[in-house]
């Protein structure tokens, strides 16, 4: 008897399609739509979406939709936690014995979801997706996702390759994993290599957000970056050692040159410019390596508060956990 093969399946959910929303009213139908299209041949499936804390009609559009809808699920968050806490909420609410995320402006094809699904049953627990970088990309997000990536690999334990999209397929193995997991502020692309498991890849062409704009600020892209700098790393925090030697190294040669000029010119340094520069140096290095630490530390007083990563408002599916 093979008993390495994947757990039996006896879910009565297979899929489940889970599309974490913020202000999107106008793309929900359509992709709702699209996605039913899709799943047709499946054998059961669901639809959640999770509802950031939109403070655009998309409440109103889930209650239509959903009277008029099987197998549409709707979970609204009691205020925007961000697109992370949403994939999270969205996992925990979960049925299928492989959970799906999908953005829900449309650039995530839903024509690609039966490869991952394809590649789920040939037995892979993780089928990510990586967007083929093209011009619909704007140029802006295109570069700072690439340093972002190369400056993560680099500091990081494990790879996460760029153009990794929150657009993937998650078998319940793991998907349980994630849902045990109990730091608040997760990283999903950094957390999904650390994980392991059997992955699978598949590309896609990234298409146009089909209605509205990016709901993906500066802001909130500079503090996903900072979250998966110091989820992934330590090795910022050890950069203040190497300045300390770059400084210490500096001192050495400025105060050779100093005595030098004082013994074999005769003649001191004027003083003014170079304490001034000395300070400002010293000064400016000291507090970057203590805004390194804030920013860890931080992070760990919001760990040590042990709050959830999301709060649900409203749901018309209940909560896995809840259930006997
Ligand atoms: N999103 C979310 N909460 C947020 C920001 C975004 O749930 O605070 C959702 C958004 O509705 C979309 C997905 O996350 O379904 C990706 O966001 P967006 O398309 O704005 O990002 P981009 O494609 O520009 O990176
Ligand atoms: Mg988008």
């Amino acid at each position: 008897m093979n008993t390495h093969t994947t757990p039996v399946r006896n879910f009565e959910t297979e899929i489940s399609v889970v599309v974490p929303a913020f202000n999107e009213a106008a793309n929900i139908p359509g992709l709702v739509a699209h996605l039913r299209d899709i799943l047709a041949d499946c054998k059961a499936f669901e639809i959640i979406v999770v509802d950031d804390g939109s403070t655009d009609t998309t409440a109103d559009v889930m209650r239509e939709l959903i009277a008029e809808t099987t197998n549409l699920s709707y979970v609204r968050l009691s205020r925007n936690f961000g697109h992370q806490a949403a994939l999270r909420a969205g996992l925990s609410y979960a049925n299928g014995a492989a959970v799906i995320s999908i953005d829900a402006d449309h650039q995530h094809p839903p024509e690609v979801v039966p490869k991952l699904i394809a590649k789920w049953r040939e037995g892979y627990d993780i089928v990510t997706t990586k967007r083929n970088d093209s011009i619909q990309i704007p140029a802006f997000k295109r570069l700072t996702s690439r340093a972002f990536y190369a400056i993560l690999n680099r500091l990081g334990e494990v790879t996460v390759s760029p153009g990794m999209a929150d657009f993937r397929l998650l078998d319940r193995r793991v998907v349980n994993v994630i849902n045990d997991m109990p730091e608040a502020d997760l990283f999903l692309r950094g957390m999904i290599p650390w994980l392991g498991f059997r992955t699978a890849n598949v590309e896609f062409n990234v298409a146009e957000r089909l209605h509205g704009n990016t709901k993906y600020t500066l802001r909130k892209m500079t503090s996903l970056a900072a979250a998966g700098i110091v989820a992934q790393s330590m090795l910022p925090l050890r950069i203040s050692i190497l300045l300390a030697g770059f400084v210490a190294a500096l001192t050495v040669i400025y105060v050779t040159y100093a005595l030098w000029r004082l013994f074999v010119n005769g003649d001191a340094i004027p003083g003014w410019a170079s304490v001034i520069v000395c300070v400002n140096l010293i000064g400016a290095l000291q507090l970057i390596v203590l805004g390194v630490i804030g920013e860890y530390l931080g992070r760990v007083l919001r760990e040590s508060r042990r709050r959830p990563a999301f709060v649900v408002s409203e749901a018309t599916l209940p909560h896995r956990e809840a259930r006997p």
